[in-house]
């Protein structure tokens, strides 16, 4: 049975109807982009409609936009396009930046999963030359997120450079501030209703960026090929709702916090990142003494799609490193789901998400009446 209630937003959220609309009217589009003719200029013109629409998403003109394959080349980009000393990223990043270069030096985050600005700065302190720092702007299997004003006060006073992935907090949280506190931020269309396959990067004044991608003159040098005219056009128009949804965090919040509340008033539940700011979307909690994968398999049965906090592209469920680096142990960790409303979620879902929650504990309780 296919999920009818999908409470999955931080792994892709669902395509948004005005992205669905932009992407048919750009598939009538036939020009290169990079052609002076009038189908080249056509296409020329749904691009930069687009980009309009993402640098108002992240507060910036929109020359500093530049458009990738989504937030892992994004990613790639900020980290790889730089030649800087050292790169430091924080423990708790997406594997697009902890994989990004081939060894980067890892920053620790405490109990709550918040970077740990003390060794950043004392780190800081010890690199000769310019250092690059990676500390993302939300936590996508948590929510948690990082105080960048802090940790970019703290990047500038040595003289470093500061790459945000805003990936999971667009459309979530304001930008702009952010945009002015990082040299490079990365985004991604698929986490706010936009395709997947396409994202960009927010370039500051002064980096310098080598493209990773060698080829063609696009995207003002920074990034070659020929644009994701279809894509592109997806993105920019569920950036503008995005943006004009943002105000909706409360009503997420209160779904959230409704589930969040039902869930944890089983016996032994934890909540991940309860303590400090979170994205208002997103709950990592667990089911103690049940894993991950039977808790996911058991909800899908009943209709409900959630997923494992690590479960990113495998499928394969590996021991969270955002959870291990808090602190919890593997066994912990093992059992944390994670529950990730947006903008298509009713309480009818989380009534749903509810039930399906409870007949499992249930089920498992009567199970282990029997045992014992
Ligand atoms: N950064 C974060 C925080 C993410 O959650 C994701 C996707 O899961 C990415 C980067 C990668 O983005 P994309 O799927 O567009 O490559």
């Amino acid at each position: 049975m296919t999920a009818t209630v999908y409470l999955d937003h931080n792994a892709t959220a669902p395509l948004r109807p005005a992205a669905r609309d932009a992407m048919a009217a750009a598939l009538g589009v036939t020009g290169n982009a990079s052609s002076v003719h009038a189908a080249g200029r056509d296409a020329r013109r749904v691009i930069e409609d687009a980009r309009d629409r993402v640098a108002a998403l992240a507060g910036v003109d929109p020359q500093r936009v530049v458009f990738t394959s989504g937030g892992t080349e994004a990613n790639n980009l900020a980290l790889r396009g730089q030649h800087t000393a050292r790169v430091l990223v924080s423990a708790v990043e997406h594997v697009s930046v902890r994989e990004a270069v081939p060894i980067p030096e890892t920053l620790p985050v405490d109990g709550d999963g918040i970077v740990d600005l003390v060794a950043l700065d004392k780190t800081l302190g010890e690199i000769p030359g310019v250092a690059l720092v990676a500390v993302m702007l939300a936590n996508n299997e948590t929510g948690v997120i990082q105080p960048i004003n802090e940790v970019s006060a703290i990047v500038r006073n040595h003289g470093a450079r500061l790459h945000v992935d805003a990936v999971q907090a667009a459309g979530r949280l304001p930008l702009e501030a952010i945009s002015m506190a990082a040299d490079t931020l990365a985004l991604s269309a698929h986490k706010i209703g936009g395709p997947a396959g396409v994202g960009a990067l927010v370039v500051g004044d002064g980096v310098v960026l080598e493209p990773i991608l060698r080829g063609g003159g696009q995207e003002r040098r920074r990034r070659a090929g020929t644009e994701n005219v279809i894509g592109i056009a997806g993105f920019g128009a569920a950036a503008e709702v995005a943006l004009a949804e943002l105000d909706a965090a409360d009503d997420l919040r209160r779904l959230r916090d409704r589930a969040e509340a039902a869930l944890s008033s089983t016996p032994g539940v934890t909540v991940f990142g309860a303590n400090v700011a979170r994205l208002a979307n997103t709950s990592c909690l667990t089911m103690p003494g049940v894993v991950a994968e039977t808790q996911i398999m058991a909800l899908d049965l009943d209709g409900v799609a959630v997923s494992a906090g690590a479960a990113c592209s495998s499928g394969k469920v590996e021991t969270s490193h955002v959870l291990t680096a808090m602190g919890i142990g593997a066994e912990t960790a093992g059992e944390a789901i994670r529950i990730s409303v947006g903008w298509d979620s009713t309480d009818a879902d989380v009534d749903a998400l509810i039930a399906a929650w409870r007949k499992l504990y249930a089920k498992l309780g009567q199970r282990r009446g029997q045992a014992a």
